[in-house]
């Protein structure tokens, strides 16, 4: 029986987990472990990450799960997802990080981005990445370190510097220094990559003032990155597969043709769906990605390309009910309250606490509740909150639409708010589509461990073979109720916007 170790490295913990492969093809978790990570905000809009914390929390989780699984003997390869766009700097002699890792979330470089941006480069930085101009991406990261650690930028021209994503960082430490290589997922999310060719681009990194001697190797999802140092769990371990959190998860979920669709609901909610072998151009400002690239698999199936949405606030509305309203005292309590009531009575709420995402991109909207009345009570606000997810959602699917993407026939979705069975009936009636959430849960590192189990040679295809059924939840709403529902959201969310034009 094989064993596949998938890292999982987040943006509030790392954790290890061993799956089984069984004879059918199917993966099932049988060891995990966990460690947080510290989160360091040293000045405002800055998130920074201790990449060698993070490195020393991999090596500890996954010696705790090769212990539990029964040792190394049992692995046969490594797979890596990892937090996205957090980028690192690292001494090549010595392999000792430079800096500390800028967080996705940093801010710092929004005014670079803002520059390139009022210079008229964002229709060929998004026609070539696929994404728009903002601090988020690596590039500007890269290039702020590369300025921030003394003498860097020199040294990185002649590779003794070197840059790169978490999983970047962490194949060059499992290899003990001797691949410097990136997947092609993690790479389509630094603003420097082409997204048809999968190359960095020589005028992307001018334009960013990043040099391509520090930039890893290019890679698929799938197949040998390179060999774990034996002297770090006991074996040459091969890496054999890669991909940024959320592609993993499209993976996981087995969301692997176009038209297939998956939302993870967390803290905040990130839809990525296929639209097939071919970017799409998003006219609606929804980031174009890439799904995962598998260079050794048969043609149709080799490349999926994606667009990508993202909600600031989803599982973070729940969790202001709790904590800042203290109209729940556990999250779950919202079901019940939200269904005692028949419906929303006209109340919205735009959890817009730290601005709007796709596609309405407003950093200074604020959060807003409208419609209330003298019947009004706490189970109003809470239904508005669960009521949001599915607005949101909905938004995100009219761009997808309107950018000409392949229609969607069910939503696949994870995340801890999926729990909410009133929220998930709500998004299949909102969106007019079955909501289908997987009996496992870990949709990210089962994707891992599936690109793993391919890149090692162990299944010959990324299907979903799931032994557990999952619960669907279908649309049972009439079109009429849910445009009308509609339209009301739509009258809050532009009165979030006005409202923070007006106060601006
Ligand atoms: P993350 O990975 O972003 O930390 P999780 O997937 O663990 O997020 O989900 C946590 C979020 O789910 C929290 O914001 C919490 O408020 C929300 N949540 C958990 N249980 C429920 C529930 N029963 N109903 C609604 N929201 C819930």
């Amino acid at each position: 029986m094989s064993l596949i170790l998938a890292i999982d490295q987040g943006t509030t913990s790392t954790r290890a987990i061993a799956f089984e492969l069984n004879d059918k093809g199917a993966l099932s978790p049988v060891a995990v472990s966990q460690i947080e990570l510290a989160q360091h905000f040293p000045a405002s809009g800055w998130v920074e990450h201790d990449a060698a914390e993070i490195w020393t929390a991999v090596v500890q989780t996954c010696r705790e799960v090769i212990r539990k699984a029964g040792g190394v003997g049992r692995f046969a390869a490594v797979g890596i997802t990892n937090q996205r766009e957090t980028s690192v700097i690292w001494d090549a002699a010595t392999g000792e990080p430079l800096h500390r890792a800028i967080v996705w979330q940093d801010r710092r470089t929004a005014d670079v981005a803002a520059r390139l941006a009022a210079a008229g480069h964002e229709a060929a930085v998004q026609a070539a990445t696929g994404l728009i101009l903002d601090p988020y991406f690596s590039a500007t990261k890269y290039a702020w370190l590369l300025d921030a650690v003394p003498g860097a930028r020199d040294r990185a021209g002649r590779g003794e510097v070197k840059l790169g994503t978490i999983e970047s960082w962490l194949v060059w430490k499992l290899t003990g220094g001797a691949r410097h290589v990136t997947d092609a997922t993690n790479a389509s999310r630094t603003s420097l990559m082409d997204l048809e060719t999968l190359n960095w681009r020589d005028d992307l990194c001018a334009l960013f003032d990043v040099p391509r001697a520090a930039l890893p190797e290019i890679a698929g999802c799938a197949g040998e990155m390179g060999r774990c140092d034996p002297a770090l769990f006991g074996r040459d371990l091969p890496i054999a597969g890669s991909a940024g959190d959320q592609q993993a998860a499209l993976v996981g979920h087995g969301a692997l043709k176009a038209g297939e669709a998956k939302i993870t609901y967390g803290t905040g909610a990130f839809l990525v769906a296929n639209v097939g072998d071919r970017p799409v151009a998003s006219k609606s400002r929804l980031l174009g990605t890439l799904g995962f690239s598998l260079e050794s698999a048969p043609k149709p199936g080799r490349i999926a390309y994606a667009l990508e949405g993202s909600i600031f606030s989803a599982g973070s509305a729940i969790q202001w009910l709790r904590d800042g309203a203290r109209l729940i005292s556990e999250s779950r309590q919202s079901e019940a309250l939200a269904q005692s009531l028949p419906d929303n009575g006209g109340v919205y709420l735009v959890p817009a606490f730290t601005g709007l995402g796709a596609p309405w991109w407003d950093p200074e909207a604020r959060g807003t509740i409208t419609g209330l009345t003298r019947d009004s009570g706490p189970a109003h606000f809470v239904r508005a909150a669960l009521e949001s997810l599915a607005y949101q959602t909905r938004d995100l699917l009219d761009a997808l639409a309107a950018d000409g993407a392949p229609p969607l026939k069910t939503l696949k979705v994870d995340g801890g708010v999926t729990a909410n069975a009133f929220a998930m009936q709500f998004v299949a009636d909102i969106c007019g589509l079955a909501v289908e959430r997987p009996a496992f849960q870990e949709m990210t590192a089962l994707g891992a461990a599936r690109l793993a189990a391919l890149g090692g040679g162990l299944i010959d295809d990324l299907e979903s073979r799931a032994t557990d059924a999952p619960a669907v939840w279908a649309p049972a709403m009439s079109d009429d109720r849910r445009e009308t529902l509609h339209q009301g959201w739509r009258r809050a969310v532009k009165a979030a916007i006005i409202a923070a034009q007006q106060n601006g």
